[in-house]
């Protein structure tokens, strides 16, 4: 077995994520993560996943989330598209970073190519988030399968390739993981936000937790409440 599949499920025995999944599902994300990996792509798709697996994607999102924990071999990207038509200026945020701008009482940001002004605030709805393999964890991999790590950490740093359209919220459609169309990549944050809790009540990656705004926190109680009258 792999070292990426053992981490997986010294995670699965550590966690309570056991009571909600199962342990099969270790071995689909073992594969899933080499494919993508062996294909040069950069973001692990929940909606792929969810797909393939016959979840939901909140499922699926939710499943990622307790990868993305400091000793787990995921982690998210945070990244919004200026909305100036003449400008397209990706604006990405790794988790520290994203950390810094939320809780640090940053309410005004700037694009640095045409210079718009945002308001932190207004632009959360639109933020979104890809899930990627660490870094170290792409090497691992690359020494073991020879493939070029150079190309693999191309495609970490080109945040514009394979780049779609913002997916669907889970608030507003209820028919996740279907194929149909381009393939879905990106998270809206707010979904992020409401998957990032179980079903008792805990938090289930507290490094994404951290790094969100105290304020979309609090909302997710409401959010939840949408979610269950929506399905
Ligand atoms: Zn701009």
């Amino acid at each position: 077995m792999s070292l990426l599949y053992e981490k997986f499920l010294s995670i699965y025995r550590e966690t309570n994520m056991q009571n909600f999944y199962p342990s099969y599902l270790l071995e689909n994300l073992d594969r899933f993560a080499r494919e993508t990996i062996y294909y040069n792509k950069a973001y692990l798709s929940p909606y792929r996943f969810a797909h393939k697996n016959m979840m939901t994607a909140r499922d699926a999102v939710q499943f990622f989330l307790f990868f993305t924990n400091a000793d787990g071999p995921f982690d998210i990207i945070y990244f919004f598209e200026c909305s100036n038509v003449a400008c397209d200026h990706r604006f990405k945020y790794t988790r520290e970073q994203f950390k810094r701008i939320s809780t640090e009482t940053v309410y005004e940001i700037y694009c640095e190519e045409c210079g718009k002004k945002y308001i932190f605030n207004d632009i959360l709805p639109f933020i979104q988030v890809y899930f990627i393999l660490k870094p170290e964890q792409c090497l691992e991999f690359s020494n073991k399968s020879k493939i070029d790590p150079s190309s693999t950490f191309g495609a970490l740093k080109d945040m514009t390739n394979g780049l779609q359209e913002s997916p669907p919220s889970f608030l507003t459609d209820s028919k996740d993981g279907g194929e149909g169309g381009r393939e879905k990549l990106a998270v809206q944050v707010v979904d992020v936000v409401v998957a990032n809790i179980d079903n008792s009540g805990n938090i289930i990656s507290i490094d994404v937790e951290n790094s969100l705004p105290p304020f979309l926190q609090k909302m997710r109680l409401s959010m939840n409440e949408r979610i269950r009258n929506t399905i």
